[in-house]
């Protein structure tokens, strides 16, 4: 069936010639505020290689911002699509509904943190997914004010460009932003003022004081976190520090909104990144990983919060597109059959070791972090003033994309280089992207 040998090849140039051609239509034709990353146009992929219209395999290293953590062309995930489309593309769940939606509830039930009563919706994509937990929250508690991190990415409509901290380019000239929107420090270990072991107390009280000074307990909705930041630079908070969060919250009728969208379904390590901390949120943002490629989101709540809101206040045309939830339970059956948790973690040692030498090496690595199969390097010019070398990270970055590996970098400042393999990708072919990632780095460094 397969036709993709898992190897890296490189037949011409990246991009290569039609690739370029493409890339011109693709100007021509497409809004200019659409980038693309590596402008190699993909014609197949599996496992953990692209393979372009040029005839070249390049690693993934990126799954597609950790969409097909099960691998493209998962066969079940192939097997079930399959079969769903013969039977029928869509009814809206909202007309009429169909048992493959039930099913998908039914597994986010199960899988998610806590074991109280739980209630899902579904939707199409994360941001979609952040936007409904918002209302369900405001709905649910009576109160307004929703309040975000520095460095937190949550999507690019109107409410999620507003939750979103970074401006470049996410928000610039896009304003004016949904209102109610607070944003309270982060707590951000290798760039805590007063160190790493400073960080998680002090941050706490930063953020327990900025909610109380400038918002105030009682108006507020829920507290939203990523819990291992993702866009911002994979920053993982230190132990403890998102327990207490969660604490606090509950002590003040707030609710924890857990946005999983990047890091959920065994990415890092866990089905969800907050089981890591022992923590249960509220209410759970889902996306990306989800359903092996197809666009899918889900809402995951305590059921009483989830049923607050009256009939007909959430939904939408598409949610929960039968094909799309089809997907899901196969990409579910994958990482369930296939331990892809605990595959997250040996990739996580393999990495981390990899970046270790390269730290050691190169002395412009300042921070190695994240989990699972969600790791990072942040890249400074200097060790003890941590400047960010965003220049050299995005050399870096376009040195393996030459090489035919397709990297991602990340970061509020640009300097972070981030991985996130599909994680059925072999241990060679991890190897050898980390040896890729060796060569740019010497060139980029001279
Ligand atoms: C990608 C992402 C979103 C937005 O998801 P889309 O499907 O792109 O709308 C929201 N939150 C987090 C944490 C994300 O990584």
């Amino acid at each position: 069936m397969s036709d993709i040998t898992q190897q890296r090849t490189l037949s011409t140039q990246i991009p290569g010639p039609r690739s370029a051609e493409l890339q011109q239509r693709k100007l021509a034709t497409v809004s200019d505020g659409v980038g693309t990353g590596l402008p190699v146009y993909v014609e197949r992929a599996e496992g953990g290689i692209l393979r372009d219209v040029d005839g070249n395999q390049l690693i993934d290293l990126a799954s597609g911002i950790a969409v097909t953590t099960v691998g493209n062309r998962n066969p079940r995930v192939m097997e079930a699509v399959r079969r769903q489309v013969e039977d029928f593309t869509h009814t809206c769940f909202m007309v009429t509904p169909y048992e493959e939606y039930l099913q998908v509830c039914e597994a986010l039930a199960e899988l998610t943190p806590g074991d109280h009563a739980k209630k899902s919706a579904l939707f199409n994509s994360g941001a979609e997914a952040v936007e409904n937990a918002v209302k369900i929250a405001r709905h649910a508690t009576g109160r307004t004010a929703v309040v975000a991190f520095e460095h937190g990415y949550h999507g690019r409509t109107n409410l999620t460009m507003a939750l979103t901290a970074k401006n470049m380019p996410y928000k610039d000239g896009f304003g004016p932003f949904a209102p109610e929107v607070y944003r309270a420090p982060m707590a951000y270990p290798y760039r805590w003022p007063t160190g790493p072991k400073q960080c998680a107390d002090e941050a706490f009280e930063a953020f327990t004081s900025t909610v109380h000074a400038q918002v105030g307990e009682h108006n507020t909705a829920a507290v939203i976190i990523e819990p291992i930041q993702g866009e911002g630079g994979f920053i993982v908070p230190p132990e403890g520090w998102l327990r207490r969060v969660s604490e606090w919250c509950t002590e003040h009728g707030i609710l924890l909104i857990a946005d999983e969208v990047q890091s959920g379904f065994c990415r890092t390590g866990d089905w969800f990144a907050c089981e890591h901390e022992g923590v249960v949120p509220d209410l759970m943002t889902t996306a990306k990983g989800i359903a092996g490629g197809m666009p899918l989101a889900a809402v995951t709540g305590r059921a009483e919060l989830m049923d607050a809101v009256h009939g007909g206040g959430l939904g939408g045309t598409y949610g929960g597109n039968p094909v799309a939830c089809a997907a899901a339970l196969a990409s579910i059956e994958s990482m369930r059959e296939d331990d892809l948790c605990a595959r997250a973690k040996e990739i996580e040692a393999i990495l981390t070791a990899r970046l270790q030498t390269l730290a050691d090496k190169t002395g412009v690595i300042g921070d190695i972090r994240g989990r699972g199969a969600m790791v990072a390097a942040e890249l400074v010019s200097d060790l003890d003033l941590k400047t960010p070398a965003a220049e050299l990270t995005a050399a870096v970055n376009k040195a393996c994309h030459a090489r035919g590996v397709v990297t991602l970098t990340c970061g509020t400042y640009g300097n972070v280089f981030r991985f996130l393999p599909p994680l059925t990708i072999s241990d060679e072919l991890l190897g050898e992207a980390m040896d890729v990632l060796d060569e740019a780095f010497a060139e980029a460094l001279g």
